[in-house]
C-alpha cells in the first residue's frame, strides 16, 4: 500500500509529489504521455506579482500568490528552471484607472507588500517606447516574472523520483473505491492501493471526485483562453509583461515575454461547456489582437508563429478548493486551481502536506 497516490501530473501534482515523496511512499498517475501537457503549459506562465492577487479573489489565492512568488524568486534558478525576471506594468489609460492603480497600491501596502511603485505614462514610455501614447501611467510590479513551466515539472519530477516517487504516464484513472484504511484506484493499466488520494486533476477534478463522492461540493466552469505566440525575432518589441487594468472577472489581455524569447499575447476568457475543446477561433484571436492594440502602438504580426487555447479549471467556489472530502477524509480535493495556480503551486503543495494531511 502506498501512503500517497496523486492523480494528475500538472504543476500542482508534481509540486505535491515533490513535497510528499520525502515523507512517505508516493505515486503519481498521469493520463498523458508526459507531465504538464494540459493547463500548465497552455497558459501565460506568469509568476504573478502578489499586488494583483487581492484577497477578494480568494483568501488562499492571495496568500499563496505571495508565498509562491517568493519561492520562485529564491529557488527557480537554483533548481535550474529558466525564468525571465522582467517585471510587469499595470497600465492605466484614464483618471479612473489611475485611481484603481492607487487602490491596488494601498491594498498591497496594507498586506505588507511594498514592491509596487506608481509611474507616470512618460516614465513608462521611456522604458517601453512601443506603448501607446495615450497612457496615463500605472504601476511598476518588479517581482512579476515568467517561468518555463514544463522544465519546472521535469525538474520536480527528477527530485521526487530521487526520493522514491513513482511516475506513471499514459494511465487514466477510471475508478476509485474505498477499502480498509484507504482506496483502491483503478487505471487503464493497473490497480493500486493507497492510504491517501490527492485529486490534482485540473479541469477534470470534478470528474475524478465523482468516481468516489456522491455529492461533489463544486461544479466545473471551464473558461477558455486564446493566445497568439510571437517568435523570438520580436524580442525587444516589449520587454515587460503588460497588464491592462483588470475588471472584476478577468485580468484582461496581456503581453507576456517568455524565458525562451517568444512573446505570448492573450488570453481571452469565455465560459464553455467542454473540458477539452481547444479549437482556436477567429473571434477569440480578434479579441486578443484588439486587446493588445489598446496597449501598444502596433503589433509585429509578421512574427506570429503559433496560436493556442488553454482551459481554466474554474469552479463555482470563490477560491481554490483544497480540502479533505467530507465523505472520505483521506481523499483530498485540490480543485478549482485556475489562475494563479502556477504562481501558487509551491505554496499549495506545502499547504496540502503541512496543513491538510498533517491535521485530521
Ligand atoms: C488561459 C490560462 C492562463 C493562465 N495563466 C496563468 C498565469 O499566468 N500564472 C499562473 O500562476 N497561473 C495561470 N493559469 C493557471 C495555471 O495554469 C493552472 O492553475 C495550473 O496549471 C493548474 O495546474 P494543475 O496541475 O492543477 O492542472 P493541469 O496542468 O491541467 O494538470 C492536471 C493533470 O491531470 C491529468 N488528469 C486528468 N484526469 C486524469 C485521469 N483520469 N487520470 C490521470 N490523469 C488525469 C491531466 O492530464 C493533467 O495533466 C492560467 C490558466 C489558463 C488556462
Amino acid at each position: 500500500m502506498d501512503d500517497y497516490l496523486i492523480i494528475g501530473g500538472g504543476v500542482i501534482g508534481t509540486f505535491v509529489a515533490h513535497e510528499l515523496a520525502p515523507k512517505g511512499s508516493t505515486r503519481l498517475i498521469e493520463k498523458e504521455a508526459d507531465l504538464s501537457q494540459i493547463q500548465t503549459t497552455h497558459n501565460s506562465a506568469l509568476v504573478h506579482s502578489p499586488v494583483l492577487i487581492t484577497p477578494d479573489k480568494g483568501e488562499l489565492k492571495a496568500r499563496f500568490a505571495m508565498e509562491g512568488n517568493r519561492y520562485y524568486h529564491d529557488n527557480a534558478e537554483k533548481l535550474g528552471v529558466s525564468v525571465l525576471k522582467n517585471g510587469a506594468y499595470l497600465i492605466a489609460k484614464t483618471d479612473e484607472e489611475m485611481d484603481h492603480a492607487k487602490e491596488y497600491l494601498a491594498s498591497a501596502k496594507a498586506r505588507g507588500i511594498t514592491e509596487a511603485k506608481l509611474l507616470s505614462g512618460a516614465a513608462m514610455m521611456i522604458a517601453e517606447p512601443n506603448l501607446k501614447d495615450d497612457i496615463k501611467g500605472g504601476l511598476d510590479l518588479p517581482t512579476a516574472m515568467t517561468a518555463d513551466t514544463y522544465e519546472l515539472s521535469k525538474t520536480l519530477e527528477k527530485a521526487a523520483t530521487g526520493e522514491g516517487c513513482k511516475f506513471h504516464y499514459e494511465e487514466t484513472v477510471t475508478a476509485i473505491e474505498a477499502v480498509d484504511d484507504g482506496f483502491k484506484v483503478t487505471t487503464s493499466k493497473a490497480t493500486y492501493i493507497a492510504k491517501h488520494v490527492i485529486n490534482a486533476a485540473g479541469v477534470y477534478a470534478e470528474k475524478i471526485a465523482q468516481l468516489i463522492e456522491k455529492d461533489v461540493p463544486y461544479k466545473t466552469l471551464p473558461h477558455r483562453g486564446e493566445y497568439y505566440v510571437l517568435s523570438p525575432k520580436a524580442r525587444g518589441w516589449i520587454e515587460k509583461t503588460l497588464f491592462p487594468m483588470p475588471n472584476k472577472i478577468t485580468k484582461g489581455i496581456l503581453v507576456i515575454p517568455q524565458p525562451n524569447g517568444t512573446i505570448r499575447l492573450g488570453p481571452t476568457s469565455t465560459l464553455q461547456d467542454s473540458l477539452t475543446d481547444d479549437t482556436v477561433t477567429e473571434s477569440g484571436l480578434q479579441s486578443v489582437q484588439s486587446g493588445v492594440e489598446d496597449l501598444v502602438k502596433s503589433i509585429p504580426m509578421e512574427y506570429v508563429i503559433d496560436t493556442y487555447v488553454g482551459i481554466r479549471a474554474t469552479i463555482d467556489y470563490h477560491d481554490f478548493y483544497i480540502k479533505r472530502s467530507k465523505e472520505y477524509p483521506n481523499f483530498i480535493h485540490v480543485a478549482g486551481i485556475d489562475s494563479p495556480g502556477v504562481t501558487a503551486a509551491p505554496a499549495i503543495a506545502r499547504y496540502v502536506s503541512e496543513d491538510i494531511l498533517a491535521n485530521k
